[in-house]
């Protein structure tokens, strides 16, 4: 029943790519880039994968931070729900040019080398909020370690603080958390020291992941570095570039696509939806526009020619 679902939702794209007709107000949307409680979202995986079936999301994606705590939760709330569930992570790396995420898609079950980097990852997570935690005593800002970690079990840093600053009423909003206090320019900031691309491409290539370049342009980088930068993580195992993201706008979509056809990359997309971290990131869409099945059956037809597992 849920493969003709799928069916269903595919001959319907290819009628309104065909006549040309309007997405608006059509459901046929997947989403591969998407958190949860275990990291920073707001939404229990159960939740999420429960308002991705009354969004009719046809392929749904949970990547939280540098954790896989909510997977398993998550696929099983998916059974009977969602035609396609996947299994996945976003990695924190630092480039000489500045931070940079890395999406796995599609991690098996069983991935004992990627969880024990992931514990590494969340250690280095937790020396830094607690010189973060250094930074607002001298700042004046009543902030204890415990309060942050009440907040989740995952994977936690900047977004809970925000939280924890908003409640106090240090700040009136999110935004205003980041930019002066949390942000690469805010007071409290810290650096994370994280992994390099180099490092996490091949551990997650090698573990049956199909790595994807998270929101490549979202900080105004230039399309010549994600070109070169997309040139030498190839023969990493980096596979795409996610051209498809709430924050990044149709234009860099375009952008995207011309960079993934002249480097040989593959494309995804995804919301990047936090819940109430993030107000206005909506599942199954990028900004105004839906994502369509296309991106999940592209990546799909990628595994499939590789002989990986879907
Ligand atoms: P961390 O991994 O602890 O460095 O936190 C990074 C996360 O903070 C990102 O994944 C976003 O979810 C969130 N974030 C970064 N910048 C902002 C911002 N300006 N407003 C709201 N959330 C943000
Ligand atoms: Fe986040
Ligand atoms: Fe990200
Ligand atoms: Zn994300």
């Amino acid at each position: 029943m849920l493969k003709s679902l799928v069916q269903k939702r595919y001959l319907q794209l290819v009628k309104i790519v065909q006549q040309d007709l309007d997405y608006t107000g059509v459901k046929l949307m997947i989403d591969l880039h998407t958190h949860s409680t275990a990291s920073d979202g707001t939404d229990s995986p159960e939740e999420l994968v429960k308002k991705a079936h009354k969004e009719g999301i046809s392929a749904l994606a949970l990547t939280d931070h540098d954790t896989l705590a909510g997977l398993d939760e998550a696929e099983e709330a998916a059974r009977g729900l969602l035609p396609v569930f996947i299994r996945g992570c976003e990695v924190s790396t630092k480039t000489p040019s500045g931070s940079m995420h890395i999406l796995g898609l599609w991690l098996p079950r069983q991935c004992e080398e990627v969880e024990n980097f992931l514990v590494d990852a969340r250690e280095r997570r937790d020396k830094r909020n607690r010189n973060m935690v250094e930074k607002f005593e001298k700042l004046g800002i009543k902030i204890v370690i415990d309060e942050l970690y009440a907040l989740g079990k995952g994977s936690l840093g900047r977004p809970h603080f925000a939280q924890l600053l908003l409640e106090k009423g240090y700040v009136e909003n999110r935004e205003q958390a980041f930019s002066e206090y949390l942000g690469e320019n805010g007071k409290a900031y810290v650096p994370k020291n994280s992994p390099t691309p180099e490092e996490v491409i091949p551990l997650l290539t090698r573990n049956g992941a199909t790595v994807i370049w998270a929101h490549p342009l979202l900080k105004d980088r230039s399309t010549e570095w994600v070109m070169e930068t997309a040139q030498k993580l190839g023969p990493y195992g980096l596979a795409g570039l996610e051209a498809w993201h709430t924050a990044q706008g149709m234009d860099k979509t375009r952008t995207l696509m011309n960079v993934a056809s002249q480097t040989g990359m593959a494309l995804a997309g995804g919301s990047d939806y936090h819940g109430l971290a993030k107000p206005g990131f909506r599942l199954g869409h990028a900004g105004a526009h839906i994502l369509p099945d296309y991106i999940y059956d592209n990546l799909k037809n990628y595994r499939l020619q590789k002989g990986l597992a879907i």
